[in-house]
């Protein structure tokens, strides 16, 4: 276990030794042997539960009921537990599939003794349903949401036989679609997709210029089958709206969502609105880049500062952030850095990215992090630093209502990259700050206006009969990106194609909207929060993340006195972004750079 570190180490140079943390595992189990016993036990037990309550609910009382519930709770917390447990085991090492896929097998066999229990319950009398949900306590919500999908099931056989074909119907496509890109050698080099897509970001626009080409030629090479497989997914989200009786294509999203077509509806549209901010920003970075920008130069980089850091700075930066918002954040930060929560440096076979897994109330999250050295990272830090936060948080609603919908989900991940950022405001130098402000504001068209042309495309191409050719894809995507570029970013021929290889349109559709209302949920929020407007902002944003996903949506932002229903909630969090690229400009201007003025 790694021990603390509370020397200040600022004036480190990045050479100097890191401290990295590790995880300590035994929060969950000491050893294997231990898992493997405790995952016996937990199949008797279940399989106890099934035998006693199998068949009976519509007899119980609603206390025994309420009793059952939370018998039922505690046994999909232990199989939690230990798939929690082989997922840790596995992503630190993941030559280690094997053991994963055992601990799988056997947690799958003690959770199909328990499914009976909700689809028992979806099945009583509504009056019955009724009573026990009043006596619920924190799990209200969780069984209102169970009910909520019940007028789209089909009769029992009829699902049965949905999940027996599931892995060859349009699951299948989506796992053709997987294997088809991840094994493309794209270009001279035969480089991976994720590589090709890394050279975007290359400060050489030669370079850039020929990763976009090289990326086009592959794509065009794959087209026919990626046109093809996207006219499976329309065709399989038409069949299962008209099957299940969806009132339209997107609402099945909206209702896992937990929110309204209206709220939804209003939200893309005052974000279709301020495209504007996005064709300001792009007419900056042209003249800051003397050149008319083409679509591969979007993501050039601005500024050529040395961006390197030391891991324990960024650790020291990050904590003194959440500290300076609260002590219980900061509390809670300190003690995953001292007690095992953190894996913090790429190691042989450890998997990439980043990560916080929400583990079992009864023990802690655990975050997985692959420290690079750069600036960017203490973001990731940051961001994973607030789902760490927010998963301790919840902790006492309980297993079953501890989990966001993806609305909120990214709330306090992306609210703690903006305490980071505005911590940095403070501290840093203009110079140190303009990349910082340009990533900033890439960043949020990223997930805010370019998650919103997708779904607008996406949108087009649903509302469509029939099957589509490889050019009219093209062509809905190319207006619909041109609708938020306007004139300041040119799109070339070739992107026309680069629909053709977004993953969230075939494994999830109407999916990415979501990023783009939680984004703006956090920009209204933090905007609230440093207006000093909310006079206990803290403690009611604590209040918020505490309660986990045991509430609505729309109900916890209430507590802000906030109405996700109106239109004019939209319009706060845009005027963030607004006022952020207004702060940007100024800091250009007062740093000795040439730009024209903001249209708006
Ligand atoms: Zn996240």
């Amino acid at each position: 276990m790694a021990k603390p570190h509370k020397h200040n180490t600022l004036h480190k140079s990045p050479k100097s030794k890191e401290t990295p943390h590790n995880w300590d595992l035994s929060a969950l189990f000491a050893d294997n042997e231990q898992a493997s016993q405790y995952l016996a036990t937990t199949y008797k037990q279940a399989k106890a539960f099934q035998e006693h309550y199998q068949n009976t609910l519509a007899t119980l009382t609603p206390k025994d009921f309420y009793t059952a519930l939370l018998a039922y709770e505690q046994l999909i917390e232990r199989i939690s537990r230990v798939m929690t447990y082989a997922f840790l085991l596995f992503a630190q090492d993941t030559k280690k599939g094997d053991i994963y896929a055992q601990y799988e097998l056997k947690s799958n066999e003690a959770h199909s003794l328990l499914v009976f229990f909700e689809l028992e319950f979806c099945e009583l009398e509504s009056k019955v349903q009724q009573a026990f949900i009043k006596q619920a306590h924190t799990h209200t919500f969780y069984l209102q949401t169970l009910l909520q999908a019940k007028p789209y099931q089909l009769p029992l056989s009829a699902e049965q036989a949905l999940i027996a074909t599931s892995s060859v119907g349009v699951n299948a496509f989506s796992r053709l679609f997987d294997e088809h890109l991840s094994a493309l050698k794209i270009g001279k080099n035969k480089q991976s997709e994720e590589e090709v897509l890394a050279e975007l970001h290359s400060p050489k626009r030669k370079k850039r210029k020929q990763a976009q080409k090289a990326f086009t030629k592959s794509l065009e090479d794959s087209s026919p089958l990626l046109c093809y497989i996207l006219n499976m997914v329309r065709k399989d989200v038409a069949i299962t709206t008209k099957l299940r009786g969806y009132p339209s294509k997107e609402a099945p999203r909206h209702l896992s969502n937990h929110i309204t077509q209206k709220s939804v509806d209003s939200m893309i549209d005052i974000t279709t609105k301020h495209y504007h901010i996005v064709q300001d920003y792009y007419r900056i970075k042209a003249d800051l880049m003397g050149i008319k920008l083409k679509d591969y130069d979007r993501y050039a980089p601005l500024f050529s500062h040395a961006s390197t850091m030391h891991y324990n700075q960024a650790i020291e930066l990050v904590t003194q952030t959440y500290k300076g918002f609260s002590k219980e954040f900061g509390t809670i930060v300190e003690k995953a850095l001292q007690e095992g929560w953190i894996s913090s440096h790429p190691m042989p076979n450890k998997r990439g990215g980043a990560f916080s897994h929400g583990s079992v109330p009864s023990a802690h999250p655990y975050v997985l992090l692959n420290w690079t050295g750069n600036r960017r990272d203490a973001f990731t830090i940051a961001h994973e630093f607030g789902h760490m936060i927010h998963q301790e948080l919840s902790k006492k609603v309980g297993t079953l209502s501890h989990d966001t919908p993806l609305t909120t989900a990214e709330t306090a991940s992306v609210f703690g990259e903006m305490l980071l950022f505005d911590h940095l405001k403070s501290t840093l130098s203009k110079q140190e700050l303009l990349p910082i402000y340009a990533g900033k504001l890439e960043d949020i068209f990223s997930t805010l206006f370019r998650q919103v042309v997708m779904t607008n495309f996406e949108r087009a191409i649903h509302s469509k009969d029939g099957e589509l050719q490889i050019a009219d894809f093209d062509r809905i995507w190319q207006e619909e990106n041109a609708k938020m570029f306007g004139k300041s970013v040119e799109l070339t021929k070739n992107y026309a194609r680069w629909w053709s290889y977004i993953p969230h349109f075939i494994h999830s559709p109407f999916y990415c909207y979501a990023y783009s209302y939680g984004q703006l949920l956090v920009l209204a929020l933090f905007g609230l929060y440093k207006s000093g407007k909310c006079k206990d902002f803290v403690a009611t944003y604590t209040e918020f993340l505490s309660l986990g996903g045991s509430k609505a949506p729309s109900e916890l932002i209430k507590a802000f006195g906030f109405d996700i229903e109106s239109d004019r909630f939209w319009e706060i969090g845009m005027q963030e972004v607004r006022a952020m690229l207004e702060e940007f400009h100024s800091l250009l201007h007062a740093s000795g750079y040439k730009v024209r003025k903001l249209k708006r």
